[in-house]
């Protein structure tokens, strides 16, 4: 399985945050949903692990 990121920076978000998070698409996403409710102020609503696999690409080089 390859691996994923999600960067902050990609994404539109009013708190300026840069952050990278990389590993297993699963892992990713577990992390990311918490990240995005506690840093973003996401609301935990279903639809969010889905709204961020979307947002997922491959993994550069440095961070595989
Ligand atoms: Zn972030």
């Amino acid at each position: 399985m390859s691996r994923k990121m999600i960067d902050c920076r990609a994404v539109p978000n009013e708190v300026g945050c840069t952050l990278t998070i990389a590993g297993e698409e699963e892992e990713v996403l577990d992390a990311a949903v918490d990240h995005a409710i506690a840093k973003h102020g996401h609301a935990p609503d279903p639809d969010l692990r889905e709204q961020l696999r979307g947002a997922l690409q491959d993994a550069e080089v440095a961070l595989a």
